[in-house]
């Protein structure tokens, strides 16, 4: 039995690795944890018998350990709750399904604990990569990617050198919007905007998709997870989300992992790595499907590409504000407080007014992204 807890168990890729957890029947879950989605995380402690449940809100703690007195779950909440959590000492891997960059904290305590990252939770990565791949370095832990883009790569990868690669393909559905203007773009509504074509998932990563905010997140993650610069790496419209990435090598060979697109398949690779489980799922028809098509990013209308690789070359501090500026202006836009295009208006505007802290530290971190929060109300 593989020991696993899950950061997140309540959102989309927290229950799908639930899935996979039925689905094999020899993986131990021995910790869950969720925000404040008590209902949902009692029915996953009935069915689960995890020993630790983490509920970030205290009243929603309170509440749970109530419903759940009749079983031997023990119920911590807060990030003191989430770290306890993350260095549980049962359990071999975490799998970090919370969104956002409050990952940060638990995702350094599961690596100095000596636990294996099976990592979703994208925005750890690119805030805080610079610490977080040194340390999984010295305590030998492995970072396994379950976002499809990156799992693809990792899967092409498999057995190859690293030093033989070339060049990353990432692709990319290009969003609800693709094709649109600028100027379509300021009538979108939330509900146009939450229709993503391929993929069911949480709210802000949907987000995400329409704005191209995650293509960028997700270049600048595989920055960290493949060790390759800016110029390695290349972002491919494949609206269909068939091919879920490629790898160019140096002698001009292309490696491409292709299916049907569910999560399930990545999660599974990813907590069983380096071996292939049976996966009931859809399977690519190739009589059905005909072809595959590509295109180029629009980068002038969708401004969360090359905002997020402005970013990525500004480094140090620069990730952390455009993916806390993106966070908050997600947030909002959730709210139906602002619109669509002003998501790339609080992200350009925080980043234009922020100087660059050269490898800031855990605490510096987190003191820019409260910064950048507090700038942001004063002005939305
Ligand atoms: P989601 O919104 O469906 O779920 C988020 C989970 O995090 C929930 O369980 C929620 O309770 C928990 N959470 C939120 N705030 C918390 C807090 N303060 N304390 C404790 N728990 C908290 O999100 P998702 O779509 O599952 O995405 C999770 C992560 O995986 C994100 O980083 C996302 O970018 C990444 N990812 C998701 C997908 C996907 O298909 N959904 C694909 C690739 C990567
Ligand atoms: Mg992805």
């Amino acid at each position: 039995m593989k020991k696993i807890a899950i950061l997140g168990s309540t959102g989309s890729i927290g229950t799908q690795t639930l899935d996979v957890a039925r689905a094999n029947g020899d993986l131990e879950v021995l910790g869950l944890s969720a925000g404040s989605n008590v209902e949902k995380l009692e029915k996953q402690v009935r069915e689960f018998n995890p020993r630790l449940v983490a509920v970030w809100d205290e009243r929603a703690a309170a509440d749970l350990a109530v419903r759940i007195a009749d079983t031997d779950t023990r119920v911590v909440s807060g990030m003191e709750g989430l770290l306890e959590l993350a260095r549980m000492p049962e359990t071999e891997i975490l799998v970090t399904a919370i969104v956002g960059m409050i990952g940060i904290r638990p995702t350094m305590e599961a690596i100095r604990a000596g636990k294996d990252i099976a990592l979703a939770n994208k925005e750890t990565l690119v805030t805080a990569g610079h610490l977080i791949m040194p340390m999984a370095e010295k305590y030998g832990v492995q970072i396994l990617p379950v976002d499809s883009e990156h799992s693809a790569i990792f899967q092409a990868i498999h057995g190859e050198r690293k030093d033989e690669i070339h060049k990353l393909l990432i692709t990319a559905s290009g969003g609800p919007f693709r094709g649109k203007k600028r100027e379509e773009l300021t009538k979108v509504t939330l509900a146009d905007t939450l229709k993503h074509p391929n993929w069911v998932m949480g709210q802000k990563i949907t987000v995400d998709s329409a704005t191209l905010v995650n293509k960028g997140l997700e270049v600048m993650e595989a920055r960290w997870l493949f060790g390759l610069d800016l110029d390695h790496i290349e972002v491919v419209v494949q609206p269909k989300s068939i091919i879920h990435s490629m790898v160019e090598f140096k002698d001009g060979a292309v490696m491409a992992q292709l299916g049907t697109p569910d999560m399930r398949l990545p999660i599974q690779y990813a907590l069983y790595y380096p071996h292939r489980r049976y996966l009931d799922g859809e399977r690519l028809d190739f009589s059905k499907l005909k072809q595959i098509t590509f295109e180029e990013p629009d980068m002038d209308t969708f401004l969360g590409l090359p905002m997020a690789m402005e970013a990525s070359r500004k480094g140090g501090s620069m990730p952390t504000v455009f993916n806390a500026a993106n966070e908050l202006a997600v947030r909002k836009f959730l709210q139906e407080k602002i619109g669509f295009l002003d998501i790339y208006e609080i992200i350009g505007q925080s980043m234009g007014r922020h100087t660059v802290i050269d490898k800031p530290g855990l605490e510096e971190i987190l003191a820019v992204e409260e910064e950048t929060y507090q700038w942001i109300e004063s002005r939305w």
